[in-house]
């Protein structure tokens, strides 16, 4: 199947619920790119920061780009210029980068929290608890130049769907609890980034605002 029809199968679920698809384009070529952006699709994921770059300077300006994979502190200045939405925070060390190199651009990066509801050891991402505490901490409330806007999680990679499922509605769970929390002038709880190609339908039945489909839009990767 093309690419635009799978952007059209994927955006159909979404239908109503003004939950917002990202296509995930991690290792794949330019052309396909352009064919999803083509068929009017403007939110691009990427997991690695060079590989963003390259193809943000290639690509046409109003494509917005979400950075969801792992981050390392030395690659933040590469695309402070022009990242969108940084998914992956997980330390204060991290936010406080982001911060600085978003000051030298005279932009303010928006992030969420990456939160671990995994039940897996790989993956990465803060507890709830830590993630209180990041929102707590008077450095957090410092940073002019970063806006905590909502929660990422990514569900075990199993078969079982009513664990995944109740994975997302934790997450959910815990978002809407900050929600009702005092937060720093610098944070809102408005955007929760969950959902896969195997299972951002839960996701979206689920609250997610922000669903990450790679595989299911542009095939599997090696
Ligand atoms: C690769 C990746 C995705 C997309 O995965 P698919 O299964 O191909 O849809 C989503 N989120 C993150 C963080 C990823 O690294």
């Amino acid at each position: 199947m093309s690419i635009a029809h799978n952007i059209h199968t994927v955006t159909q679920t979404l239908a109503g619920t003004g939950c917002r698809l990202i296509a995930v384009t991690k290792t794949k070529p330019l052309e396909m790119l352009l064919e999803a952006y083509g068929a009017g699709c403007k939110l691009f994921g990427e997991n690695r920061v060079q590989e963003m770059v390259e193809k943000y300077e290639q690509l046409p300006k109003d494509i917005e780009w979400h950075l969801i994979g792992h981050l390392q502190t030395n690659k933040v200045k590469y695309m402070a210029p022009f990242v969108t939405l940084v998914h992956s925070v997980d330390s204060l060390k991290l936010l406080q980068e982001i911060d600085r190199q978003a000051a030298r651009h005279g932009r303010v990066i928006e992030c969420l929290l990456q939160i671990y509801i995994a039940r897996e050891e790989s993956k990465f991402g803060l507890s709830f608890d830590e993630a209180r505490e990041l929102l707590a901490a008077p450095e957090t409330a410092a940073l002019a130049n970063v806006r905590i806007v909502g929660l990422m999680g990514m569900a075990t990679f199993t078969d079982d769907r009513e664990q995944i499922r109740a994975e997302f509605r934790s997450l959910k769970a815990f978002f809407e609890s900050l929600q009702q929390s005092p937060l720093p002038a610098n944070a809102e709880m408005r955007e929760l980034s969950m959902g896969m190609s195997g299972d951002y339908d839960l996701a979206v039945a689920e609250g997610s605002t922000l669903i990450r489909v790679g595989s299911s839009i542009f095939g599997s990767r090696q």
